[in-house]
């Protein structure tokens, strides 16, 4: 039999918080996988907003680690006590432990799925984070049923395209912000009903205007500090803020006497390690994503590639809103 042996692999790694300068390429051995692991050859890594947290220390991670939540590759070799997959499997994973931004690494298995056969490693890599974070948001946090109206920020993202195909495909009416035109475009393609260009028009007072004064049931918020009030002044009394990102900068010192103000509203501030952390759960979710993604109704948009060099200028792009879509590192 032959006798496995620790590899070299290349992966990015942070020594040290701060701008994207802090990202180092290096040489890093990756060892026999362990029981309950499987060795990923990866073939495409998912970017995320969150690796920009990570590598600045807003999340704070012991250091050094390396970067990245969500991959997709080719399984090369699997622990004694993994049952579910094996050499050659096509496999994705999107709530792995940090350290993605690499060409070999190992990942415990029950975090890792099968891509089914006509999704390719782009795809899988660009969808299996952002596609479970809306599986929660859209069917778990706030049940969405269709013939609603919402408020979805930032809509032109990585999230936020398939959150339009999401409300499409359920018969909701989704408002998104977006900042350029061109954005606003990309959202109304991928089914947004309408977008309101953020940069120019006043927010509210659209939302309000769409909605006959009615305003929404719920608003979800991947921004963060610049449209905290921005949103509470778009929800229905006894609506639902839910805070999920921080783009703009994290929301702090909130006196909670807003809510009752503005009308009795609820917020939560939710992270897809909740709705994720168990692999019956987390598997459940991808499921039900790939099967949007089977019926056609959800199509992943690749908006930029890099390789994995050049990482930092991705972390540029997607900190100065200059990306639209998924952002995914090809390795090959
Ligand atoms: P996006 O591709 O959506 O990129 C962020 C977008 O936010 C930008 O393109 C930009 O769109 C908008 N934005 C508004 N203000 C700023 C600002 N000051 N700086 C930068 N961007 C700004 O990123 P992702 O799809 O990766 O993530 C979207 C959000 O969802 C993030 O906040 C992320 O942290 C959060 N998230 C949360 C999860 C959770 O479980 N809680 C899981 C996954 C993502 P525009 O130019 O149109 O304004």
């Amino acid at each position: 039999s032959i006798v496995e042996k620790t590899e070299k692999a290349r992966a990015i790694l942070v020594h040290e918080h701060g701008g994207p300068e802090c990202m180092r390429l290096e040489e890093v051995d990756v060892p026999p996988p362990a029981p309950h692991e499987v060795r990923i050859r990866q073939k495409a890594v998912g970017l995320n907003f969150i690796d920009i947290y990570c590598r600045t220390g807003l999340y704070p991670n012991p250091l050094p680690h390396g970067l990245g939540f969500e991959a997709a590759g080719v399984v090369e070799s699997a622990g004694t006590e993994v049952r579910h997959l094996r050499a050659g499997d096509r496999v994705a994973y999107g709530q792995g432990p940090i350290g993605a931004y690499a060409e070999l690494r190992n990942v415990p298995a029950d975090r890792v799925v099968r891509i089914p056969d006509g999704v390719g490693f782009e795809q899988a890599a660009a969808l299996m984070l952002k596609g479970l974070t809306v599986q929660y948001l859209f069917r778990q946090t706030y049940r969405l049923q269709g013939n609603e109206t919402i408020l979805f920020h930032a809509a032109a993202g990585g999230v936020g395209l398939i959150a339009c195909q999401w409300a499409r495909a359920l018969g909701v009416r989704l408002i998104g912000t977006a900042s350029t035109p061109e954005k606003a475009a990309l959202a109304r393609r991928h089914g947004a009903w309408e977008v309101i260009d953020s940069s120019r028009e006043d927010i509210v007072a659209r939302v309000k205007e769409l909605t006959e004064g009615r305003k929404v049931p719920v608003v979800y918020d991947g921004v963060g500090r610049s449209t905290w009030e921005i949103s509470l002044d778009c929800l229905q009394p006894r609506g639902l803020m839910v805070s999920f990102g921080n783009a703009s900068g994290p929301v702090e010192g909130v006196n909670l006497g807003v809510l009752a103000a503005k009308g009795s509203l609820y917020v939560t501030r939710p992270t897809l390690a909740t709705y994720a952390a168990t692999a019956q759960a987390m598997q459940a979710a991808a499921t039900e994503l790939f099967d949007l993604v089977a019926a056609g109704k959800l199509d992943i948009v690749i908006g930029q590639r890099f390789t994995l060099a050049q990482a930092a200028q991705a972390h540029e792009a997607l900190n100065a809103r200059a990306t639209a879509g998924a952002t995914v590192l090809t390795l090959d």
